[in-house]
């Protein structure tokens, strides 16, 4: 499928692509869905090998992002952003961010961006100088800051309801939890995971994050090929996109996939696959909407207050045992579970307004 007929199929509002004349460098810009508000979601900085690829990552990024946003009970839509560079990037970072600002700016509202795999707190100040339409900011110029920590929160207590799923246990003691990613959120997950007592290993494309993040927690290093392979309870994936496909899940060697990471299914078919080989899979959406929860948060009227997120963060694992109660009871799917009573909750804003 081309990429202007997976934008029709997948239904998007709108879709902006950007060059920044000075420097080449791409952004998209995706709105799938401002039913319940707008498209909020974050900016992805990191290169691909083709800008289909981007487009591609772009569109099923936004489109996750409104069931995200609706299962989490937030009045937002789905967006989101990628810009095609490399995240180490740092001459010239400011004038791109200033100039990725300006495309934010020129949706109208549209779309919110935020931080996102990549990017950080200190570019969405950057951003704010050219528009409003930013989130997760630093806390000391008024924002909620990283979301990292909320996002691992959440993830982690659903983990707790997967584990009672299929072990019949909440504890951790002993479990094994294979990270994919020692980024932001897979080291605050770690933490969680550690102070429970579970055993970690960690896999990273940057030999210096993975080392220092097997330190820090006492974990064991697992190379990229071998990750999927390697025996354990949980695997968590909090990289990248697209990593359960036919050959990953062929290899996988856990009980429950549960992790941060966005559109994780390369394919609808892929959570069949999971099912097949008796794996539980949390839908990714369910579980990693700790971060936008706090970015939705911060742009209340009131401002952002710690309790309300933590009340709202507590309640991702409720959603989560909904959602695998009603795919149970309806013999459906989780994830097929899940976008249906997200867009349930869309449809009926339709019809309310
Ligand atoms: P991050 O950029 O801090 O960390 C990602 C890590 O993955 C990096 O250390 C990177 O080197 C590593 N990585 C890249 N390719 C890899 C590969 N092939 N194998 C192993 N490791 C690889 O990002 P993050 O903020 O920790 O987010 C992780 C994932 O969770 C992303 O997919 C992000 O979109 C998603 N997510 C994050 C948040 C949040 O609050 N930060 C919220 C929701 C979803």
């Amino acid at each position: 499928m081309s990429a202007i007929e997976e934008f029709a199929e997948r239904g998007h509002e709108r879709v902006g692509i950007f060059t920044d004349r000075a420097t080449g460098i791409v952004a998209i810009i995706a709105v799938h869905d401002t039913t319940l508000g707008p498209g909020l979601g974050g900016c992805r900085m990191r290169p691909y090998p083709t800008l289909d690829d981007a487009l591609h990552d772009a569109l099923g990024l936004s489109e996750g992002m409104t069931y995200k946003n609706s299962l989490a009970g937030l009045n937002l839509g789905g967006g989101k952003a990628v810009l095609v560079a490399d995240r180490t990037l740092t001459v010239g970072r400011e004038d791109l961010f200033l100039s990725f600002g300006r495309c934010v700016e020129s949706m109208g509202g549209a779309y919110i961006t935020a931080e996102d795999m990549g990017t950080t707190v200190a570019d969405m100040e950057v951003i704010r100088r050219v528009t409003a339409h930013v989130s997760g900011r630093d806390p000391q110029c008024g924002g909620a800051g990283d979301p990292s920590p909320w996002t691992a929160l959440g993830l982690f207590e659903s983990m707790r309801v997967c584990l009672e799923r299929v072990l019949g246990t909440t504890s951790f003691e002993g479990k094994r939890v294979v990270i994919q990613g020692a980024g932001a959120v897979g080291r605050y997950l770690a933490a969680h995971l550690k102070r429970a007592g579970a055993v970690l290993s960690f896999s990273d494309a940057r030999e210096k994050a993975l080392a220092d993040a097997c330190r820090e927690f006492e974990a064991d290093a697992v190379s990229i090929d071998e990750v999927y392979a390697t025996p354990c309870d949980i695997f968590s994936p909090c990289a990248i996109s697209n990593i359960l496909t036919p050959d990953s899940i062929a290899r996988l060697q856990c009980r429950i996939v549960a992790g941060a990471a966005n559109t994780q299914l390369s394919t609808a078919e892929d959570e069949v696959r999971l099912v097949n080989r008796g794996i539980l899979y949390a839908p990714d959406f369910v579980i990693n909407s700790g971060g936008v929860i706090l970015c939705a948060e911060e742009r209340e009227p009131g401002g952002y207050t710690e309790t309300r997120v933590r009340e709202r963060v507590g309640r991702i694992p409720e959603t989560l045992r909904r959602v695998l109660e009603e795919s149970a009871r309806v013999g459906e799917l989780p994830g097929r579970t899940a976008v249906r009573l997200a867009k349930e909750r869309i449809a009926q804003a339709r019809r309310g307004s």
